[in-house]
């Protein structure tokens, strides 16, 4: 459904100017911006996919992933076509550059508002992840959606490369309680050859979403060869870091797809190298992703070791929150996290 993409601004001449990401499109006349959903239709940006979901799935919330926020809670997760960044590895390729390959062509089920926030309801979900492609570049079909879960008592979550304006997060922040913002590389180089993006506005968007008090979460898919370095994953590390200590940091696993294929999946030494970098960094809670090792993706309490949160099996299939009211059962101290 075509709608009006109120994340913008009129510029001289009928060209409008997107503010949902960092791209900043200046886009003239029957233009579409680089996520392939937004365009200037008659000196008015429109936004192509509203209540269009090309995905939609009930997953357990630690597949998003997120493991200090409602724990062994389901999340309606929706995703639409399109997608700011271009990235070689997406395993979601099909759907995220459909509209870039394809002629700004959109597929997708109708999905209004209101269905989403019925189907989660029913389905016992206690949150609404927008993820599977960026949901920037959907904003206004997140910002109708979130609004109308937060009056039905939903939490809403967003799944991101992390490329949003401040302007989207000043927007998101009263609706938004969680986001797992990517941090892909460190390097500006890798962000521009491999995903048609930047380094310094992910890292300005990790800093900003956390002084608006929005949970936040982080995700570095190691790639053999490309962000590996004991250096690189240290400079992510403490960047997480010198931001807080409590914020959880996902290494996760990759697999060959899409463009990527020249590449191995990364050796389990390499994502225990990554947790050892980041516990020297500082960090209390780092996990391991896409890979099955239960000691690697529980929470201990940062204080007396404690295991407050086991994990095992399947991605979100056996968790066992032993917290109390947010606190460690053994020692008392308060784990960070959302927790109701
Ligand atoms: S969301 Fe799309 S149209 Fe808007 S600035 Fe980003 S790439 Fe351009
Ligand atoms: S940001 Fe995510 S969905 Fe978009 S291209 Fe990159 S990996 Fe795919």
């Amino acid at each position: 459904m075509i709608a009006p993409a109120w994340l913008s601004k009129k510029l001289g001449d009928s060209k409008v100017l997107c503010l949902a990401c960092a791209h900043a499109c200046k886009l003239s006349p029957g233009e579409f911006g680089r996520c392939g959903v937004r365009v200037n239709r008659d000196g008015e940006l429109k936004l192509t996919v509203h209540s269009l979901a090309a995905a939609a799935h009930i997953d357990p919330i630690e597949k998003k992933p997120l493991f200090h926020f409602l724990p062994g809670s389901l999340v309606f997760s929706i995703g639409t076509v399109g997608c700011n960044l271009c990235c070689s590895f997406c395993q979601n390729w099909e759907i995220s550059q459909h509209p870039q390959n394809n002629g700004f062509e959109v597929f997708g089920y109708e999905m209004p508002p209101e269905k989403v926030v019925d189907l989660a309801l029913q389905n016992g979900c206690k949150s609404i992840a927008y993820t599977y492609n960026e949901p920037v570049v959907f904003f206004e079909y997140t910002y109708d959606t979130a609004k109308l879960a937060r009056k039905n008592g939903l939490k809403n979550v967003y799944v991101t490369s992390g490329f949003e304006t401040k302007k989207a997060i000043d927007e998101l922040s009263d609706l938004i309680d969680a986001m797992n913002i990517d941090i892909k590389f460190f390097k500006d180089q890798s962000y521009k050859d491999i995903s048609c993006a930047r380094l310094k506005p992910v890292l300005d968007c990790v800093e900003y979403s956390y002084e608006k008090g929005i949970w936040i979460e982080i995700t570095t898919l190691i790639i053999p060869g490309i962000n590996d370095s004991d250096e690189e994953l240290r400079d992510i590390a403490e960047f997480i870091a010198s931001i807080d200590k409590n914020i959880p940091w996902h290494v996760s696993r990759f697999h060959p797809d899409y463009k990527m294929l020249d590449r191995p999946p990364t050796p389990p030494q390499t994502l225990k190298r990554a947790y050892k970098i980041a516990k020297e960094a500082g960090l209390n809670y780092i996990y391991i992703g896409n890979y099955p090792d239960a000691d690697l993706e529980s929470t201990y309490c940062p204080e007396c070791g404690f295991k407050v949160i086991e994990r095992d099996g399947y991605v979100g299939e056996r968790v066992t929150n032993r917290l109390k009211e947010g606190k460690c059962p053994k020692c008392g101290s308060s784990i960070a996290g959302v927790w109701r």
